[in-house]
């Protein structure tokens, strides 16, 4: 590993999230701060393989903390999976002198950096950037409070129109393998049901439930599911409830992609700046490969051989939380 640091590169990587942007500009303005020389890689591991690299200053960092998406583009990257990619984007480094990485990402993304770290006399440090929220060992990810926000604004003009037609709503919320945004959104807005891909779906247990407030005449039900539940996404739900309620009057939202873009909320742009600033003092302090969270209004470190290997736990307590409120 590179004793004293004296130039860095940053990316995103992974699925984009609002705040990255934030990031960005905060590893920048930092790096500069301390007089390090900083690059930019576009596409995540795919720019890097190809040499996508250029120099930044402060002015390239200019009026983007306010924008979503990110102006370094992201990408997914088959070839960084293979030894000879990773070696490919070890030559693009090496030959700039560049000796530490900023990676905004996901955990796919912190892995790649874990075991390029391995192989490689790269320092990287990583930034939970995922509206996912699925990292364990931080309080806040980039991105997942704009998400969630735009997810809660969206379902409560969804129930303005459940409630004048007495309907029911499926809606479908991102979240492949992680029901964070499904819990939040879910709670935040009275949903009857939450189904997240960390609790068991028992849809027997859904429809009784429906079929019980349609007793009471409580008309206006919303579910809220997040895409990688157990059970299946919300055509799914609505499939198996039309079955077995025949003539509800069920309709279905997949809100999709407008989670993942628009402005920042302030709370993302705040720790997107004080996780970036971190990463750098990390890089100049010689706290290589790690990933910078927060907990607990803390700043956190966790090394990037033990962030790959464990995930958020979803307390089974805020579920009940979410059926006890919504009766
Ligand atoms: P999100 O949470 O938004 O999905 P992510 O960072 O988890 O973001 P991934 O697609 O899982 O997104 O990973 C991003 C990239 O990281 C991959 O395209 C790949 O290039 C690299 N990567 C992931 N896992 C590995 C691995 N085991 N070895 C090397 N590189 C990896």
């Amino acid at each position: 590993m590179p004793n004293k640091i004296s130039k860095i590169a940053v990316m995103c990587s992974g699925g984009d999230s609002p705040g990255m942007n934030a990031g960005v500009r905060a590893v920048v303005r930092t790096a500069i701060y301390h007089k390090l020389e900083v690059y930019g890689i576009m596409r995540g591991y795919s720019g890097l393989i190809e040499g996508d690299i250029f120099p930044m200053d402060s002015r390239s960092v200019a009026n983007i903390i306010q924008r979503g998406g990110t102006i370094l583009k992201t990408a997914r990257s088959k070839e960084f999976l293979t030894p000879e990619g990773r070696a490919k984007a070890y030559e693009q480094l090496k030959s700039r002198g560049i000796e530490g990485l900023v990676i905004l990402g996901g955990d796919g993304s912190f892995k790649g950096a874990e075991i390029f770290s391995r192989e490689f006399d790269i320092a990287c440090i990583g930034l939970p950037g995922t509206i996912d929220k699925d990292i364990a060992g931080t309080d806040f990810t980039i991105g997942f409070d704009t998400a969630v926000n735009t997810a809660v604004s969206a379902i409560d003009k969804i129930r303005d129109t459940a409630e004048s037609h007495d309907r029911l709503f499926i809606i479908e919320v991102m979240g492949r393998d992680a029901g964070y945004i499904a819990l939040h959104s879910g709670i935040a807005t009275g949903a009857e049901n939450i189904l997240i891909p960390e609790a068991k779906t028992d849809i027997e247990e859904v429809v009784q439930s429906l079929q019980e407030k349609e007793k009471r005449k409580k008309m206006v039900n919303m579910i809220v599911v997040a895409e990688g539940d157990d059970f299946g996404g919300a055509l799914d739900v609505e499939k198996y409830i039309l079955e077995n309620m025949p003539g509800s009057e069920v309709r279905v939202c997949i809100l999709g992609h407008i989670q993942r873009g628009g402005s920042p909320t302030c709370l993302d742009r705040f720790i997107a700046s004080r996780m970036g600033y971190h990463a750098v003092e990390c890089l100049i302090n010689g706290k290589y490969n790690v990933f910078v969270g927060i907990k607990n209004n803390e700043m956190n470190y966790i090394p990037l051989s033990k962030a790959v290997k464990y995930k958020q736990h979803i307390g089974s307590e805020w579920l009940k939380i979410g059926k006890i409120l919504s009766t």
